[in-house]
């Protein structure tokens, strides 16, 4: 409960501000009929529209602190991945925060900033802003050359991996999952084993799950933020649930369409953020594009009694549409992609029109068409009639600018 207190205090503080100091949000108010007196708390919030991506991308200006420095706005782009980049300010106060949030989790898994790091990214921000990074090379980290990587020559993996013998290894699921497959099939073990293992900023299925078990034996975590974000909104424990971090945010799960401005509490939808830590640019029920289910009222048996998330269900246009409109999350069929996992590298799903799907795979050796057509039907039995399954071999899947490879590239949902 104390928790909760400090964060609806946040929360008044930064509506106030936001009235006071933001020309969007005044207006918005004006327009609502919403003042900061009747936002006592969470439960209130509703009362107040969604922030969408367009907006911030309409009214930059206006979403500014009449009060932020310069030296207060730390600008920023989101690395986006089939979304497009948008830019916005954070608040330069927040870095330190952010960097705390970071530390924070890894003492959940057990290790320190100061044991050895592996880091699977190319994303610039990240880059930017990380002290880990910098931290990581101090006290021996590396990052891994990404070309290595995508060569997928397993040997110069493992010589890697035995010389920086890392502690922690980071990185995004899709580079994780080629990282575990090179390990596996290297044929030799590690010299040293990682302790845990952390990703972010991509869902990861369950075949690179096991995957990366099967390579590591080591534990999973998962950490949860944007760019756009002053710091971590949630990580994992080690019960795999999601715990909320209330001195940064409040995390809302809200029903409606994307890009939809009403957003009220459902079991699972929308995610929609409150920053509470941006002064600079505050972002009130922001709609970031990850969907994701509302936990009970049920306590985490790890003991903790910050917040949980069910979970996280991934980005909105992580989505496959069918022929007849059911919406199916990647994720889900990630879980079929177990059936061929040692004969891929990797793959995508890629989609158009709700008729059909087609799948990319990078196949090891030999993958003929009766392969093809095995990986297709237990898809498509998990779609439903309606939405044909196209399997298609090719040599690489091209990687955004980021380093990222979605699972899943989508044209049909572009909803913000
Ligand atoms: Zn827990």
């Amino acid at each position: 409960m104390e928790l909760r207190a400090r964060q609806e205090a946040r929360l008044r503080a930064l509506i106030r501000w936001a009235y006071d100091t933001v020309p969007y949000y005044r207006r918005v108010m004006h327009e609502t009929r919403v003042l900061p007196d009747n936002i006592r708390g969470i439960n209130d919030l509703p009362l107040l529209p969604v922030l969408r991506r367009r907006d911030v991308k309409v009214h930059l200006d206006a979403l500014t602190s009449e009060r932020a420095g310069k030296r207060d706005l730390l600008p920023t782009v989101t690395s986006g991945t089939s979304a497009e980049p948008l830019g916005f300010y954070r608040d330069r106060r927040t870095v330190p925060f952010e960097q705390a949030t970071k530390w924070h989790s890894m003492e959940w898994a057990g290790v320190t900033p100061a044991d050895s790091h592996l880091m699977l990214t190319m994303d610039r921000v990240l880059e930017r802003t990380s002290q880990v990074t910098w931290w990581g090379r101090m006290v021996g980290g590396a990052s891994i050359p990404l070309e290595v990587l995508y060569s997928r020559e397993p040997d110069p993996v493992v010589e890697i991996l035995d010389r920086v013998a890392p502690a922690v290894v980071l990185g995004y699921p899709s580079l994780l999952h080629l990282l575990a497959q090179a390990v596996l099939r290297s044929g030799r073990p590690l010299r040293t084993r990682p302790r845990c293992i952390f990703y972010q900023a991509e869902q990861m299925g369950e075949d690179t799950r096991g995957l990366i078990a099967r390579a590591f034996g080591a534990p999973i975590f998962s950490r949860y933020g944007a760019a756009e974000l002053s710091g971590l909104v949630g990580q994992t424990c080690d019960r795999g649930r999601w715990h909320l971090n209330t001195e940064g945010f409040v995390v809302e799960v809200v029903g409606g369409e994307p890009g939809d401005p009403h957003g009220m509490p459902a079991s699972n939808g929308r995610l929609v953020i409150t920053d509470l830590r941006n002064h600079a640019m505050p972002l009130i029920r922001y709609e970031i594009g990850d969907m994701g289910t509302a936990a009970g009222e049920e306590k985490c048996p790890c003991g903790r009694t910050l917040p949980l998330l069910g979970g996280l269900e991934g980005r909105i246009w992580e989505w496959v549409v069918t022929a007849v409109g059911l919406r199916i999350p990647a994720i889900i069929l990630q879980r079929t992609m177990r059936l061929h996992i040692d004969l891929l590298w990797e793959y995508q799903f890629r989609q158009d029109r709700p008729e059909v799907l087609e799948v990319a795979v990078v196949p090891v050796g030999d993958y003929g068409e009766d392969r093809q057509e095995e990986l297709a039907r237990a898809l498509q039995a998990v779609l439903g009639g309606g939405t044909a399954v196209r399997v298609t071999p090719v040599s690489h899947i091209p990687r955004e600018a980021s380093g990222k490879r979605p699972v899943m590239k989508s044209t049909l949902h572009q909803g913000r």
